[in-house]
């Protein structure tokens, strides 16, 4: 059996039931295959992978908050410290009924890879709760936040770990979270970003995502002889991802007719409105089913269905496993002939697959996703120094880095013998400045 073989192994047996993990696990050593044969002797010498598969440490806490009413709840909090070779720990933090053990190892290990990526120096974590922000008051999303952040400070600051958003984390639970940290530390200090721009966020965080990952959808496909321009394109979710992909779509001349929620999805022929979504979903926080008052010609149907429509592009901006083998031969049969994932891990490993053998061009969430951490390394730079940057700067830097990414692993895949297959691309590029840096610094 051969030494990849032999770790994945045990990464079945060490994490039973942690399917996602499994999932993320597999398809980056499956990726790594040509290089980690290259130095087996040395890596197997080492437990390299081994190393690499095991969080440099897990905290799991109890997170008792007081409902409206005064009745107590428990959630159950987590921040998984994966891999601190290259940077301190950063990853977002995920609020959602779904989270458990195996969802936050999967995010963070494919963050260590991400961050990586992006050229900048941060290592990989993830966390989150098992909490549903969804029908709670204001007051409830405090009560939670600071509940969770009187445990979680104990284990970050701003050169150990530094957490984000992610599912059900936006601006307002940062924002109580950052209060308490302050509060038990007696410390202001970056130690989340995502933060408001009174207090010390980054101009052009927020759409950072979404605007990353246009930019280098449009990298490759401009790579590869085609443009964004006049193409019609399909998007999932309406979130922080999905919203500002959409806009930047529109304004480099795309049409989005499809996003979608937890209950439904909409198709607007006429192209989404996105100050229309904005006011859905970040002012009111309601159901998509609100979006047919502000646009009579769109249709609203329940459950999935984004990926029934004819298009050219496809940007699953939700979840993970949004989109399975069916999906991806209806998108195949409807004409589409990019995927590039705004989501972690939306595309289930067969219709991955599948996309990529039909000629689909496609792009793994660690590369076409890593401008929002790659924004949040900029926030932390401008905390450290105590400046705040103007959105162009922050724009035109965030640009700059998805192009590179781009560039980084298609040269990666070409190096390989596997031209255009990006997510062998991205593994091996992040992977190699991971290792290079683990062997550096000896047995830890
Ligand atoms: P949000 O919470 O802002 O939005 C998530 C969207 O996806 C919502 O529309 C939500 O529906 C929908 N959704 C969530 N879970 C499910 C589910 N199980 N089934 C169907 N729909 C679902 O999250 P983000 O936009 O921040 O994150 C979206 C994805 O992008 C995630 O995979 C995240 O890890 C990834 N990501 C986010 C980054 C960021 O900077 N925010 C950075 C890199 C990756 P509803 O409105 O009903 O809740």
């Amino acid at each position: 059996m051969s030494y990849i073989d032999e770790v994945m192994e045990q990464v079945i047996k060490q994490n039973p039931e942690e399917k996602e993990f499994h999932q993320a696990v597999k398809e980056v050593l499956d990726s790594i295959r040509p290089v980690v044969e290259k130095h087996e002797a040395q890596y197997k010498r080492d437990a390299l992978l081994e190393r690499l598969v095991n969080p440099e440490r897990q905290v799991k806490f109890r997170v008792p908050w007081i409902d409206d009413k005064g009745n107590v709840k428990v959630n159950t909090g987590y921040r998984v410290q994966f891999n601190s070779a290259i940077g301190p720990y950063k990853g977002g933090i995920r609020l959602h009924p779904s989270v458990n053990i195996g969802i936050i190892k999967f995010l963070g290990f494919e963050q260590i890879f991400k961050n990586s990526l992006t050229g900048l120096p941060i290592g990989g974590g993830k966390g989150g709760s098992d909490f549903d922000p969804k029908g709670k008051s204001d007051r409830e999303i405090m009560s939670f936040c600071q509940s969770f952040m009187t445990e979680l400070c104990r284990h970050i600051g701003a050169d150990t770990d530094i957490p984000a958003g992610d599912i059900g984390t936006g601006s307002r639970e940062i924002g109580y979270m950052f209060g308490q940290y302050k509060r038990i530390k007696n410390l202001f200090e970056g130690t989340l970003t995502g933060k408001g721009i009174p207090y010390g966020g980054s101009l052009a965080r927020t759409e950072a995502t979404g605007y990353g990952l246009v930019y280098i959808t449009e990298e490759m496909l401009k790579c590869n002889g085609k443009d964004i321009e006049g193409k019609t394109v399909l998007v999932s979710g309406a979130g922080n991802v999905a919203i500002y992909a959409i806009e930047k779509a529109h304004q480099l001349g795309a049409k989005v007719v499809t996003c979608s929620d937890s209950t439904g999805w909409i198709y607007d022929p006429d192209g989404i409105d996105v100050a229309a979504l904005k006011e859905i979903k970040e002012e009111n926080r309601q159901r998509l089913t609100e979006y047919k008052k502000y646009r009579p010609n769109s249709e609203y149907h329940e459950g999935k269905g984004v990926w029934s429509v004819k298009a050219d592009i496809a940007l699953p901006c939700a979840t993970q496993n949004e989109l399975d083998i069916d999906d991806a031969k209806m998108l195949v049969a409807n004409g589409v002939f990019a995927v590039a994932e705004g989501a972690n891990m939306p595309t289930t490993s067969d219709a991955t697959k599948y996309l990529q053998n039909q000629g689909v061009l496609f792009l793994p969430g660690k590369a076409a996703n890593a401008g929002g951490v790659a924004t949040s390394a900029l926030e932390m730079s401008q905390n450290s120094e105590r400046l705040s940057w103007s959105f162009e700067k922050v724009d035109e830097k965030l640009k700059g880095i998805m192009v590179d990414i781009f560039h980084n692993l298609d040269e990666a895949s070409k190096m390989y013998g596997e031209e255009g297959n990006y997510v062998v691309g991205a593994n091996i590029a992040g992977f190699r400045k991971v290792a290079k840096a683990m062997n550096a610094q000896g047995i830890v």
